[in-house]
C-alpha cells in the first residue's frame, strides 16, 4: 500500500477539526497537530523540546528547522509509517522547503495538500454566532445550537459569552493572517501539483465523502 502523507491547510472556521477526525477514522493515519507536539516536546523536555522552549522562553519564534525536526520525531514513528496528517505545520513557503529537504532525506514524500477553503464572510458567520456559558463552558451557536432561554445556557443557567477570539474583529485579523502566511505556501503546493481543494461551506459529510474520493484516486495513481 503506497503511503499517505498529507498536510491539511485551512482557515479556522473551515472546518479542519472534524475532518482530520474522520481521516484518522478512515484511514488509521497518526494526526500531528503541530502546536500540541511543540507543546508537548517542551512539557516532556526531550532535547529538542528544552531547545525549543528557549526560545519560547526568550519570547522568540521557534525557527523552522527546529520545529521541523520536532515534527520529524513523530514522522519516523512507526505509527506513521504509513503515512500522517499534518496539521500547521508547514504554515510559510520557508517551512515547507524545510520539510520536503526532510523528507526526500528519508525517501519520502508529500501525497497531497488538503486545503478546506470557506470564504470570509462564512468563517465570521460560523466563528462569530458562538457562545460559550460563563461557568462551565458549554458551547452553542446563535444559528446553528441555539440555547431554549436566549443568553443562557440550558444546562446551568449561567450567562452566555462571546469569547474575545469570536469577535467579529479578532476573526478577521485572524483570517488576515492566515491569508497573508498561506497564499504564497498555496501557490507553491499548487505549482507543484500537490493541492486538492475542498469546499468547506458544504455540509461535513460531503466534504468528507470528497475527500475521500480523492485520496483514493490518489492512491491508485501512486500505485500505477
Ligand atoms: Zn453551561
Amino acid at each position: 500500500m503506497s503511503q499517505l502523507n498529507l498536510i491539511l491547510l485551512g482557515p479556522p472556521g473551515a472546518g479542519k477539526g472534524t475532518q482530520a477526525e474522520r481521516l484518522v477514522g478512515d484511514f488509521g493515519l497518526p494526526y500531528y497537530a503541530t502546536g500540541d507536539i511543540l507543546r508537548a516536546a517542551v512539557k516532556e523536555e526531550s532535547d529538542l523540546g528544552g531547545e525549543a522552549k528557549e526560545f519560547m522562553d526568550r519570547g522568540d519564534l521557534v525557527p523552522d528547522d527546529l520545529i521541523c525536526k520536532v515534527v520529524m520525531e513523530r514522522v519516523d514513528a512507526p505509527e506513521a509509517a504509513d503515512g500522517f496528517l499534518l496539521d500547521g505545520f508547514p504554515r510559510t513557503v520557508p517551512q515547507a522547503e524545510v520539510l520536503r529537504g526532510a523528507l526526500e532525506r528519508r525517501s519520502r514524500h508529500l501525497t497531497a495538500i488538503l486545503l478546506i477553503g470557506a470564504p470570509d464572510e462564512e468563517v465570521i458567520r460560523r466563528l462569530s454566532g458562538r457562545r460559550v456559558c460563563r461557568d462551565k463552558g458549554h458551547v452553542y451557536h446563535l444559528q446553528f445550537d441555539p440555547p431554549k432561554n436566549e443568553g443562557f445556557c440550558d444546562q446551568d443557567g449561567s450567562p452566555l459569552l462571546l469569547r474575545d477570539d469570536d469577535a467579529p474583529e479578532t476573526v478577521q485579523h485572524r483570517l488576515d493572517v492566515f491569508h497573508d502566511q498561506t497564499k504564497p505556501l498555496v501557490e507553491l503546493y499548487e505549482k507543484q501539483g500537490l493541492l486538492r481543494r475542498f469546499d468547506g461551506t458544504r455540509a461535513p459529510d460531503e466534504v468528507h465523502g470528497h475527500i475521500r474520493a480523492t485520496l483514493a484516486t490518489l492512491r491508485l495513481e501512486e500505485e500505477l
